[in-house]
C-alpha cells in the first residue's frame, strides 16, 4: 500500500461503514491519493443493497411479473435475493474496493479518542487504528415505535422483510411513509390483503402533499386499506394460528377502536440512528438524538472527524449519501471548500406512478406566493399528455414552480417516469436554464419529457407582450392572441 509521507497516523482517512456512503467516501479518498482504510461490521452495500433500494426496486418490478402471470408468487422470494446478490457481486465486492488501493477490513468500529478507533472483529480479535482523518458512515436502523406488545411478538423490519421464504396472504404495515407505500402497493398488486397504518392524516406525510392526493385513489384501487390517522397502540398474538391481532385507534371517527389482523406485521416508522456504542462523546462528535451534527462540508464537532450519509440524519437517500460522502472525502484529502445542498437533493418514491420532488415544493410554493413573493405554478394534468394517455397512465401531475421571469425553484411530479423527468428539472436548475428554454426545446414526440416542455411553453405564452401582440394582429387583420392560456391549449 502506498503511504504519504507526513504523517505518524497508520492511515490518512479512515472510513467506518461500508454503505453507499462509505463506499463512496472511500473510493474518493483512494481516487485523491489517501491512504485509505473502510472498516465494515457486517457486508459492503449497506442498507441500500441488502435492505433497501435494490431488493425494494426488485420487489416493485417482480411484482407487476407476478400480476402478469409471468412469474409464480412462490418464486418471487428467491428471484429477488437473486437479483440482490447481481447487483452486490457488479458493484459492492471487497475485491472491487481492494483493486482500486484501499484496504477493506471487517468488524465494528468504536472511538477510543479524538483520532483512534478499535476494530472489533466476529471473533472477538481488535486492532486499535489511527488516523489524520476519520469519516464516519455509519446509517442508521429501523425505529420502533413505543406500542405495547411489540416486544412479545414476531415482526418484521425491513431488516428481514426481503429475507422472507413465502409471501404472506395478509400483511399489515405500520407506517405509510416511502417504505411503506411502495411495499403496501407491490404486495397489493400481487394479491396479497394489505393493510396500511398511519398516524398522521395523510400518507406519504413527510412529501409533497400532492403526492398523497393523487396516490390515495390509486392505492385504494389497487386493493390497499388505507388507514390515515389511525395510531397502533397494541400488538399480540392471535388467539389461533400464527396471524398478529393488531389494536388501533382512529383520532377522527370519534377515537373508534379498530381490531386488525394479518400474517405477517411489517413495521415500517422510519429510522434511528445507530451510534450509541460508538464512543462519540470520547472523540467529542456531538450528536442531535443521536444523529451526528455535521456542517455543509460534513466535518463534525471533531475537526478530524466527518460524517456522511443516513447517520447525519439529512436525506436519507443512497444519493444524498452519496453526495454528502463525495463532499467530505474532498475536504477531508485536500481541504477544498465542498458544500452539500439538500435544495439539490431528489426525491422519488417507486410506486406506480412514482412521486417525485425536487426543491421548492407546491406546499412552499403556495406559502410563498400567500406572502407575496414571486412564484409561480406551472402545472400540466397527465390527461393532457399524449404519452401518458397511449402508455394508460393518464393519471398524474407535473408541476413546476418558477418566478414569473423563468428562473425554476422547484418540481413536484407524479407520473410513472417521474423520477427519470427529474433528472431534466435537476440540470435546468442547477444550470440555470429557465422555464422559457424548456419550452423551446425540441423533445421527441410522444416522450414523458414532452410534457416538461409543454409547462416551458405554458411559461413562454404567459410572458409574451399582450399589447404588442394585439396591435400587430389588429395591423394584420388576426384574430388577436388569445385571453388566457389552459395546458390544453399547448401543442
Ligand atoms: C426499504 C428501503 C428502501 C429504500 N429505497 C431507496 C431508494 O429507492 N432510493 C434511495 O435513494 N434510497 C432508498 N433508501 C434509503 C437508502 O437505503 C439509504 O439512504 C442508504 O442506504 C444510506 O446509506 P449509508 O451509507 O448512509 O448507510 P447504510 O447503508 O446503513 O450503511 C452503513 C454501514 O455501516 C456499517 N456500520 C455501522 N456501524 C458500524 C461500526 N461501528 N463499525 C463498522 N461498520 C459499521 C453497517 O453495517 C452498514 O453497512 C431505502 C431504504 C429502505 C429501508
Amino acid at each position: 500500500m502506498k503511504r504519504s509521507i507526513l504523517k505518524q497516523t497508520d492511515y490518512d482517512v479512515v472510513v467506518i461503514g461500508g454503505g453507499a456512503a462509505g463506499l463512496t467516501a472511500s473510493a474518493t479518498a483512494v481516487s485523491l491519493g489517501a491512504s485509505t482504510l473502510l472498516v465494515e461490521a457486517d457486508r459492503l452495500g449497506g442498507d441500500c443493497t441488502w435492505f433497501g433500494c435494490v431488493p425494494s426496486k426488485a420487489l416493485l418490478s417482480l411484482a407487476e411479473l407476478v400480476r402478469c402471470g409471468d412469474l409464480r408468487r412462490d418464486d418471487l422470494p428467491a428471484r429477488l435475493r437473486a437479483i440482490r446478490q447481481q447487483i452486490y457481486e457488479h458493484a459492492d465486492t471487497p475485491e472491487r474496493f481492494e483493486a482500486l488501493g484501499m484496504e477493506v477490513c471487517f468488524g465494528r468500529a468504536r472511538f477510543t479518542g479524538p483520532g483512534a478507533i478499535v476494530v472489533e472483529d466476529a471473533e472477538g480479535g481488535t486492532r486499535d487504528i489511527t488516523a489524520r482523518r476519520f469519516i464516519l458512515c455509519a446509517g442508521t436502523r429501523p425505529a420502533l415505535p413505543p406500542v405495547h406488545g411489540l416486544e412479545d411478538i414476531s415482526f418484521e423490519t425491513t431488516h428481514s422483510f426481503f429475507e422472507m421464504r413465502t409471501i404472506p396472504d395478509r400483511l399489515l404495515i405500520l407506517g405509510a411513509g416511502a417504505v411503506g407505500v411502495e411495499l403496501g402497493q407491490a404486495c397489493a398488486r400481487m394479491g396479497v390483503e394489505v393493510t396500511l397504518v398511519e398516524r398522521e392524516d395523510r400518507i406519504l406525510p413527510a412529501g409533497d402533499p400532492l403526492w398523497a392526493e393523487h396516490m390515495m385513489p390509486v392505492l385504494e384501487r389497487d386493493g390497499v386499506r388505507v388507514l390515515t390517522g389511525t395510531t397502533v397502540t397494541r400488538v399480540e398474538h392471535a388467539r389461533v394460528g400464527r396471524s398478529v391481532r393488531v389494536t388501533a385507534e382512529r383520532a377522527h371517527e370519534n377515537g373508534e377502536i379498530l381490531e386488525l389482523e394479518a400474517d405477517m406485521l411489517l413495521v415500517a416508522t422510519g429510522r434511528a440512528p445507530a451510534t450509541d456504542a460508538m464512543g462519540l462523546e470520547q472523540a467529542g462528535i456531538a450528536t442531535t438524538g443521536g444523529f451526528v451534527k455535521t456542517n455543509a462540508a460534513g466535518r463534525t464537532s471533531n475537526r478530524r472527524v466527518y460524517a456522511a450519509g443516513d447517520v447525519t440524519g439529512r436525506d436519507l437517500f443512497t444519493h444524498a449519501a452519496g453526495a454528502q460522502a463525495r463532499a467530505a472525502a474532498v475536504h477531508a484529502v485536500l481541504r477544498f471548500p465542498q458544500k452539500y445542498d439538500s435544495r439539490a437533493i431528489p426525491k422519488v418514491v417507486y410506486t406506480h406512478p412514482e412521486c417525485a420532488s425536487l426543491g421548492m415544493s407546491s406546499a412552499e410554493a403556495a406559502r410563498a406566493r400567500a406572502e407575496g413573493k414571486d412564484v409561480k405554478t406551472w402545472s400540466l394534468p397527465l390527461s393532457s399528455l399524449d404519452r401518458a394517455v397511449t402508455d394508460g397512465h393518464p393519471e398524474g401531475v407535473l408541476q413546476i414552480q418558477a418566478t414569473r421571469r423563468g428562473r425554476i425553484l422547484g418540481a413536484t411530479l407524479v407520473a410513472e417516469r417521474a423520477g427519470e423527468l427529474l433528472g431534466t428539472v435537476g440540470l435546468a436548475m442547477q444550470n440555470k436554464v429557465s422555464l422559457s428554454a424548456l419550452g423551446s426545446l425540441i423533445v421527441a414526440y410522444p416522450t414523458w419529457t414532452d410534457g416538461l416542455r409543454k409547462l416551458g411553453t405554458q411559461h413562454t405564452l404567459s410572458r409574451l407582450p399582450t399589447g404588442l401582440l394585439r396591435l400587430a394582429a389588429r395591423m394584420l387583420r388576426l384574430r388577436g392572441p388569445a385571453a388566457g392560456i389552459s395546458p390544453d391549449d399547448i401543442v
